[in-house]
């Protein structure tokens, strides 16, 4: 079977899926897909790129939304810990 390959959405670079946590877009804010079972749009992220996507923005970007910096902030504090 073919691997999926997805981008991270701190360092840009591609990946096997199974190396990055998936995040969308659930009532009004950012949530870890942890089952990877969520609809929509997704965003990609190492667990360890938690730093850099803060600093490029690119989750309110690949999901399209006005994400809260805030609760992005506690939410991948979380990932990150
Ligand atoms: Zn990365």
């Amino acid at each position: 079977m073919a691997q999926v390959i997805r981008m991270c959405a701190g360092c840009r670079q591609r990946a096997a899926r199974e190396e990055l946590v998936r995040l969308v877009w659930s009532d009004g804010a950012v949530v870890v897909d942890e089952r990877c079972r969520l609809p929509g749009r997704g965003v990609y992220l190492h667990p360890g790129c938690v730093a850099a996507v803060l600093r490029n923005r690119g989750v309110g970007r690949g999901l399209r939304r006005e994400v809260d910096a805030r609760q992005l902030r506690d939410l991948l504090d979380r990932l990150a810990g």
